[in-house]
């Protein structure tokens, strides 16, 4: 079964035991659960897409592991070419769902882990390649969405993890057995966790020989004994609980993330891909925060496009659309939303193989994407709420605007343009407001900002990748210098 349907997808969940708490209380059901039921249907989407003959070329490619055609999102990386087609399939689910659709971590694990584990095995003989090629292969021909568990929450970030005063801030190895390890930690701000069959575990950063402890990866199913998620909160998050679409905004999708604790998790050797090889921990993290800064000059592209066409919409209910400084603007949305489809492009085309094979993108331009994305979406959104107006923030209810005494009144005042219903510019408004402040706010905004890296994650990599001396060499040579 390489592919499976959205819908066995949801009941493939539904199987699951996962132990998830949401406002003080364990969630017997999260695939039924009002607030967490849109996070599951962006993930679905990744299924149901790949579904569709029109657009098996992006979401599908053969695999070489198994020979068969598989889910994207479970694919290792073959060329150049394959890095572009996954960019342009996150650009496609992103206008597809408007928010997070959290599989992508689980891919950009997948093609790190994969080269990383065969310069391991190179240098110390080790067996983790062959561990994460057959997990690598399960995964494919069983179609599972797996998250990627990357954040650890750090504690006094002045301090290496083995010298914080809580050692478990970073997750680490508390027992080693003959048949595996026991670990213990978290892992701050999960994406998709809850919608995942698998999770695989990577070290946060770089680390040296006293961390060896910590520089640990490994997969296990998410429902495994002793790993439990508390789910974040989102802005308006319990709007979902009103039974109001229309105040929603989006009411089918959404994103999820959750703090997950590993206490005390049993991983048996074949599913260990990292023990102790503390100098790989930052190859690790170099490469998966590499592809997921590439992930992002697809995803939020695809989500901006859904922004710029809800204020140009809302231009038209305004009966603005005509004026000059709103087309200007609208121009100005889709000039920086496609700069960071460029720099997504960019890095993917100039990619290259690894040495196990794999291709990985340019890792300077995956992080100037990435860098831009921190910015670009503020400004989107600013000129979004420019274009919209104060209505936004200010519109009454549905409940309102379906009672018999007020809904006339508001009909009346909030209408913009005599052949536009004030329902539809009610809708389109409320949608801007969730991709802006609202429950999508998580996905779209503030992920920009420190999804893949915060900020000064990606100008360390700027710095280390940008040559400068061989930019001197360049001035050197037109200048006629010689020292
Ligand atoms: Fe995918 Fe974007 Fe969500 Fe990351 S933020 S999991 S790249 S949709
Ligand atoms: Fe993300």
């Amino acid at each position: 079964m390489p592919l499976m349907t959205g819908e066995q997808y949801i009941e493939s969940i539904r199987k699951l035991n996962m132990q998830v708490y949401m406002f003080g209380k364990k969630i017997d059901n999260p695939v039924d659960d009002p607030i967490l039921r849109p996070a599951l249907n962006s993930v679905r989407m990744t299924y149901d897409l790949a579904q569709k003959p029109e657009y098996q070329d992006l979401m599908t490619a053969v695999s070489p592991l198994t020979g068969k055609r598989v889910n994207r999102f479970t694919h290792i990386h073959q060329s150049t070419e394959d890095l572009v087609k996954k960019v342009k399939m996150q650009r496609l689910l992103g206008q597809k769902t408007a928010a997070c659709f959290q599989r992508c971590v689980g891919m950009d694990a997948f093609n790190a882990v994969f080269s990383t584990t065969y310069e391991v095995d190179q240098k110390y003989g080790t067996g983790y390649h062959e561990n994460f090629r057959k997990f690598a292969a399960y995964v494919q021909e069983n179609d599972l969405t797996v998250d990627g568990a990357m954040t650890d929450p750090k504690g006094d970030r002045s301090k290496a993890p083995h010298a914080q005063d809580d050692p478990d801030l970073f997750l680490r190895v508390v027992e080693r057995r003959p048949d595996g390890v026991v670990v213990c930690g978290a892992k701050a701000h999960q994406t998709g966790i809850i919608n995942s069959h698998e999770v695989i575990v990577m070290p946060t950063q770089s680390m040296g020989p006293d961390d060896r402890d910590y520089a640990v990866s490994f997969a296990v199913p998410a429902d495994t004994p002793g790993i439990y998620m508390i789910v974040g909160r989102q802005s308006c998050d319990t709007r979902k609980l009103e039974g109001s679409e229309l105040d929603v905004g989006n009411s089918e999708f959404g994103g999820v993330e959750a703090l997950t604790v590993f206490d005390h998790v049993f991983v048996p050797n074949e599913r260990i891909f990292l023990n102790g090889e503390a100098e790989f921990a930052g190859m690790l993290v170099e490469r998966f925060a590499g592809y997921h800064r590439q992930s992002y000059g697809g995803c939020k592209v695809g989500v901006g496009d859904v922004l710029i066409g809800a204020a140009a919409l809302a231009a038209d209910y305004n009966g603005a659309a005509k004026a000059s400084h709103i087309k200007d603007k609208l121009i100005e949305m889709t000039h920086l939303n496609e700069t960071l489809y460029c720099c997504g492009i960019a890095c993917s085309a100039e990619g290259h193989p690894t040495e196990s094979g794999n291709y990985i993108i340019d890792l300077l331009l995956a992080n100037v994407c990435k860098q831009n994305v921190t910015r670009f979406p503020y400004e989107i959104v600013r000129l979004a709420e420019d274009i919209a107006g104060g209505l936004v923030v200010t519109a009454p209810s549905e409940a309102d605007f379906r009672d018999p005494k007020l809904g006339p009144v508001i009909d009346k005042y909030l209408r913009g343009v005599a052949s536009v219903s004030t329902e539809n510019r009610l809708r389109v408004l409320r949608l801007i407001e969730n991709l802006a402040l609202g429950t999508a706010a998580v996905g779209y905004r503030t992920e920009s900002m420190h999804g893949a890296g915060s900020p000064q994650a990606q100008r360390i990599m700027i710095a280390r990748q940008g040559n400068l001396e061989h930019k001197k060499e360049l001035a050197k040579a037109i200048a006629h210098i010689k020292e």
